[in-house]
């Protein structure tokens, strides 16, 4: 069996957010440490990726489900976020709209997640410097008001991707 089977405790992840932030491509980060541009995952599409991370000694395994095709919020099912035991929300900080959808994403979460549901909210393409729209303090501050730890991260350069997963595994582990 590969290292990777062998874990402590188990956990459900969702990555959310509107389509193109770059939900898949932070996923194959965190996972392969890769980043392909372009098109490519986008029309490939994943369901889910495992990965063991170590919490205090302990091996915590994150079930990290993707969404494709699903983006819009409405059209995600109630069902999917009630058995995941965490939310990692992503915007792009190239994009002002997918950063507005955030508060309709948080409402939804709100009505139908987990009320223990960890949370976290990522501005995603960190390395978009000349194109970003997006401040960090805003981010903060949206974070701020909803009570739930941001991150910027990116996929392409690998920036926080997996402090963020960490981040995430230790909020689980502790409250498990
Ligand atoms: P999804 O629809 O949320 O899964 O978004 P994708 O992961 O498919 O990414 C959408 C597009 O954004 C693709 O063209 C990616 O190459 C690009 N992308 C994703 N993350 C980053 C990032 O951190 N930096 C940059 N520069 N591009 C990114
Ligand atoms: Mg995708």
């Amino acid at each position: 069996a590969s290292v990777n089977e062998c874990f402590d405790i188990s956990f459900k992840v969702m990555l959310l957010g509107d389509s193109a932030v770059g939900k898949t491509c932070v996923l194959v980060r965190f996972k392969d440490g890769a980043f392909l541009g372009g098109n490519f995952i986008a029309t490939v599409g994943i369901d889910f990726r495992n990965k063991v991370v170590t919490v205090d000694n302990v091996k915590v395994k994150l079930q990290i489900w993707d969404t494709a095709g699903q983006e819009r919020f409405r059209s995600v099912t109630h069902a999917y976020y009630r058995d995941a035991q965490a939310l990692l929300l992503l915007y792009d900080i190239t994009s002002k709209s997918s950063f507005d959808n955030i508060r309709a994403w948080l409402t939804e979460i709100h009505e139908y997640a987990q009320k223990d549901v960890v949370i976290m909210l990522l501005g995603n393409k960190s390395d978009m410097v000349a194109e970003r729209v997006i401040k960090r303090e805003e981010g903060e501050k949206l974070a701020k008001e909803y009570g739930v730890p941001f991150m910027e991260t990116s996929a392409k350069t690998g920036v926080n991707v997996e402090l963020a997963f960490l981040a995430v595994a230790k909020d689980l582990k502790h409250r498990a």
